[in-house]
């Protein structure tokens, strides 16, 4: 069994892998390929889940958020989890690419105090990035750690933002806490069904039967 909680930060290093990534640059076709870590995972669910909002991303666009995730964790049987809206913080420099045109998320979630890697939810308007497939610096709408409690998210390249940028957060979300792969049913319906290079979340609002059904306290 795996726990959620006592992470260590150098152990990121090797689990990229194991990430979610919503590809968005439409230029490129390839599907996104996930590794399923176990199937047996049990989380032992926060107290509190911790949005934490970067430069103009205001408090209350992160609050508006707290509904539709009330919502989400309420039909997976998950009532009764806190939401929490962090003071906004700035990104560094440091956080940047090569280019100095996007901020890498993999930088984001690392960059974070080991205090904090406990159910936060990381909010940019900015564009970020990660490597992936051989190509230096993909633009994604999200990054997850599968199963270890952080992610975060872009509405950079959400096009229906008000629309769309929380079903995003909860894709994250399903695979940080929940630890779930993508969707095994490839259910169009499933929030968290495989993006495959064409995010399009416009027909989603929930997990699927089967991927709820994986959930285990
Ligand atoms: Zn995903
Ligand atoms: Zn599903």
């Amino acid at each position: 069994m795996k726990h959620c909680n006592g992470i260590v930060m150098d152990k990121y290093i090797g689990l990229l892998l194991a990430c979610c990534l919503i590809a968005g640059c439409t230029q490129h076709n390839k599907g996104v390929e996930e590794e399923d870590i176990t199937e047996d995972f049990r989380c032992t669910c926060p107290p509190t889940i911790y949005l934490q909002p970067y430069n103009d991303f205001s408090q209350q666009e992160a609050k508006a958020l707290i509904p539709h995730l009330n919502q989400f964790l309420n039909d997976c049987s998950l009532p009764g989890i806190d939401i929490e809206v962090l003071p906004n913080i700035q990104l560094t420099d440091s956080l940047l690419n090569d280019k100095r045109t996007r901020y890498r998320a993999d930088k984001m979630l690392k960059s974070l105090p080991e205090e904090q890697f406990n159910a936060v939810i990381l909010l940019t308007h900015q564009d970020i990035s990660v490597t992936y497939k051989g190509r230096a610096d993909w633009g994604v709408q999200g990054l997850a750690f599968q199963g270890k409690h952080v992610c975060v998210v872009s509405d950079f390249r959400v096009k229906n933002k008000k629309r769309d940028n929380w079903k995003v957060v909860c894709h994250e979300l399903s695979h940080a806490l929940f630890n779930l792969p993508h969707c095994p049913n490839d259910d169009p319906h499933c929030i968290i069904k495989d993006a495959k290079g064409h995010p399009d979340f416009s027909n989603k609002t929930r997990l699927c039967k089967k991927c709820a059904g994986k959930i285990k306290i």
